[in-house]
């Protein structure tokens, strides 16, 4: 990873605690302007930070996949879904299924995708700063912080203004 990129994560793991007790006080007053400053600020990281120079998301946490994630990637791939599941899934503790192994096997190594077109939802929601009511989105944000360089600046910002 880019190493500009490690100090964000290196900043927000020291910063655990903190960032942990941000969030509780965010979900407690849950400001009312806290989407548009969210999605204003992921706009601003994604400026600087290129996930071609990263992918550390596919490379350290999978999506789960959904069935229409699992047809449209054996389609792609030209197997039938149960081949595709039986290859590459296996089910987590939460009952979803992950990749079976990490990174994921369709990262190439210039961090590009190789089923970029046909990813899994959730790839493409990754990493959720983008969206609407992220109230209900602090616990995966809170976690992107030591997983994503984008997030970690993202709630750098947040905490600029509501701290
Ligand atoms: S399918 Fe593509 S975007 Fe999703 S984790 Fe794998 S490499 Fe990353
Ligand atoms: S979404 Fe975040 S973790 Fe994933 S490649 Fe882009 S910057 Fe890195």
């Amino acid at each position: 990873m880019n190493l500009a990129y490690q100090k964000h994560l290196t900043y927000a793991i020291s910063k655990k605690s903190e960032n942990k007790k941000f969030f509780e006080k965010l979900k407690k007053n849950n400001p009312t302007n806290l989407d548009k400053d969210c999605n204003r600020l992921h706009d601003e990281a994604f400026e600087v930070i290129d996930c071609l120079q990263c992918g550390n998301c596919c490379k350290t946490t999978g999506p789960l996949l959904l069935y229409k994630d699992i047809a449209r990637l054996a389609k792609y791939l030209k197997i039938k879904p149960a081949t595709f599941t039986e290859n590459y899934l296996r089910i987590d503790e939460d009952k979803d299924y992950v990749f079976k192994k990490m990174p994921c096997i369709f990262l190439e190594e210039n961090n590009c995708c190789s089923v970029y077109e046909n990813r899994p939802n959730a790839c493409r929601e990754y990493p959720h700063t983008q969206q609407s009511k992220i109230i209900q989105k602090l616990k995966i944000t809170f976690e992107n912080t030591l997983i994503c360089p984008a997030v970690a600046k993202v709630v750098e910002g947040l905490k600029l203004i509501y701290n």
